[in-house]
């Protein structure tokens, strides 16, 4: 069978490419080839709401009268084996070939393993998939005491919504503050309480050196001090891996992800690489950056989507996130990599607010329960002027009035 468009990868940047194509009359044939099963779903509620509620209808993008009605072909629980890029040809591990006009790459990241003695155990998890979060919700209830190793987004909503349920959650984190890789100082340390707040035992500086057993069956991790935290349940929450091998074994270059140009376009002039999967020049200095987030993956499709019907146009959206952990919701505006500098603006209530700078200019703003603050500071951080330092300072680094004070 032969498609004028491919996309490896049925997740968030699959499904928004192909239906992103038909938004802008692309008229084409369209296959999405997924080795997930089912239909296309989100999956920010499996480390949130749907851990509670367990409602899996609301995940879904669309309803399977979507892709008929827009001649979309889905190939669910289909995996690609490998790309033929002389004959322009995917090779599903079926034995099926599909060949193509364009090639989407969309095959997103998967969870980092650990290589620790006692990571097969039973009892042993990880959560990135709607039935890695099916077998999670069947085991939550009776789990006891959980065992959190990783002190990121997923880690900590997961760890949140476990102590709510009543279970006895430790965290444990290998570096000196929560979220390290992502968030300000003073947001690990809003975190830090509002955990620890809840009954969550949060260990900073602490690295699991085995995950112990009984019977087969995860009893506990022991640390590197020779401490042991007893667990009848592990959740590992490490960090992902770009899912690159594909691009890698067809001869493209991968270095943290599949890397592409500012339109998402790899060496192959055929072939486009986006979302968790690819790395992309990002800013004013251009460094390859890999992000994983809804929002990069959506806007990095809508861009393709533009590009393979004729209206090209770079890649600069301002990349923004959120977690929610218990009853706090953190949203994050821009990126603060390489931040020297944060200032922040408290309202009480459990809100805040962090200004992020980078050689005077505010490069981020991380706002906790304060929904207001993270939508004025997407707008400055989008505008072609930056706000400097002593801009934000004479507003007392409150980003509504600096809002404000542009819009004149
Ligand atoms: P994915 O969603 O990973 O989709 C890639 C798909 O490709 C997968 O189904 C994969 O199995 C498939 N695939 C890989 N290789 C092949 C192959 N060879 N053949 C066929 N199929 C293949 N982001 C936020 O912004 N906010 C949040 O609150 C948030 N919460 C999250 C909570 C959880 C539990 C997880 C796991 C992620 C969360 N994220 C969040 C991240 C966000 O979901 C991802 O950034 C987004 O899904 C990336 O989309 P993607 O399409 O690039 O990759």
């Amino acid at each position: 069978m032969n498609f004028d468009i491919v996309i490896v990868g049925s997740g968030q940047a699959g499904f928004q490419t192909a239906a992103s194509l038909r938004q802008e009359g692309f008229d084409g044939s369209i296959a999405i080839v997924g080795d997930e099963p089912g239909l296309p779903y989100q999956r920010p509620p499996l480390s949130k709401t749907y851990l509670k509620e367990g409602v899996a209808d609301r995940l879904y993008f669309r309803d399977a009268g979507f892709f008929e009605t827009n001649r979309i072909l889905l190939e669910d629980g289909a995996r690609v084996a490998s790309v033929n890029r002389h004959d322009k040809q995917v090779r599903l591990e079926d034995g099926r070939s599909f060949g193509y006009g364009h090639l989407v790459l969309a095959t997103g990241a998967r969870n980092r393993r650990l290589p620790i003695e006692g990571i097969d155990l039973d009892g042993v998890v990880d959560l990135r998939t709607l039935a890695d979060a099916d077998a999670f919700r069947a085991t939550l209830p009776s789990v006891k005491r959980l065992a959190v190793i990783g002190g990121g987004f997923i880690g900590l909503e997961i760890a949140a919504t476990a102590r709510a349920m009543g279970a006895e959650v430790t965290v444990l984190e290998a570096t000196d503050r929560l979220m390290s890789r992502v968030v300000s100082p003073p947001v690990s340390a809003h975190f830090l309480e509002a955990h620890t707040a809840a009954g969550i035992d949060v260990r900073l500086h602490t690295m699991g050196s085995r995950i112990l057993g009984s019977d087969g069956r995860a009893s506990g991790v022991e640390l590197q001090n020779g401490d042991i935290v007893a667990a009848d349940l592990v959740l590992v929450a490490a960090g992902v891996v770009a899912n690159a091998e594909l691009a890698e074994a067809a001869g493209l270059y991968v270095h943290d992800g599949i890397r592409v140009d500012d339109v998402m376009a790899t060496e192959d002039p055929d072939i486009s690489a986006i979302g968790d999967c690819a790395s992309f020049p990002f800013g004013h200095d251009g460094l390859q950056t890999r992000l994983e987030s809804v929002q990069n993956a959506v806007d990095q499709a809508k861009c393709l989507a533009k590009r393979l019907t004729g209206k090209p146009e770079r890649y600069a959206a301002l990349p923004w996130f959120w977690s929610d952990q218990g009853p706090d919701k953190l949203q994050i505006a821009g990126l603060a990599v390489g931040a020297d500098q944060y200032e922040q603006h408290s309202a009480g209530d459990g809100k805040l607010t962090v200004l992020c700078f980078r050689r005077d200019e505010l490069i981020g703003v991380e706002t906790v329960n304060t929904p207001a603050d993270h939508m004025a500071a997407r707008k400055l951080l989008a505008s072609d002027t930056p706000v400097t330092l002593d801009e934000a300072r004479s507003t007392g680094f409150d980003v509504a009035a600096l809002f404000r004070a542009r819009k004149g």
